[in-house]
């Protein structure tokens, strides 16, 4: 009983972040990706040994990011205090590979992800989701994540480092 109970851990999808009970193996643009049920429906099964060929990309990467966009600080901040991601990640995670010599390549593969994930959380395209945040944070030897009590956004922005532009701060705020 108790390793039936120990079994049922969480999962967090590799396509949305979203923490599921299952996940599935599917394969998405060419990946393979253990992925929600919901997400599964982009990909293949892996197991049939399909090669995804050429699929319907653009349509994939705007849900992605629709999807990314639902994950907005707004929704933690609410709650209290929560551990946040920090405004200005993009240039920390860029900054601190940058310093230890990392192409976005290297990174990638260190850490298991697509270069275009790399790429995409360094301009600041796309949020990392909690699973990359740990990822990210433990190879770079970065903190991502602070500790922000309730509502005060700005006061956490104006504490951060000076790379953080206006229209970083824009773009957030629209998301
Ligand atoms: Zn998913």
């Amino acid at each position: 009983m108790l390793t039936l109970f120990r079994s049922v851990v969480f999962m967090v999808c590799e396509m949305c972040g979203k923490e599921v009970t299952f996940c599935k193996k599917v394969v998405i643009e060419g990946v393979l990706l253990e992925v929600c049920t919901e997400c599964a429906k982009f990909g293949t099964e892996g197991e049939k040994g399909q090669t995804a060929s050429a699929g319907p990309k653009p349509i994939i990467e705007q849900r992605l990011e629709r999807r990314e966009k639902r994950f907005t600080p707004k929704d933690v901040y609410s709650e209290g205090d929560t551990e946040e991601l920090v405004e200005d990640y993009a240039a920390r995670v860029r900054n601190a590979r940058a310093s230890i010599g990392m192409t976005q390549k290297d990174l990638a593969m260190k850490l298991n992800e697509k270069q275009t994930i790399i790429s995409k959380v360094e301009s600041g395209a796309i949020r990392p989701d909690e699973k990359l945040i740990k990822k990210l944070q433990k190879e770079l030897g970065i903190v991502l994540k602070e500790r922000t009590p309730g509502e005060v956004t700005a006061r956490a922005t104006s504490s951060a480092p000076g790379t953080l532009t206006l229209a970083d701060l824009i773009k957030t705020k629209q998301n």
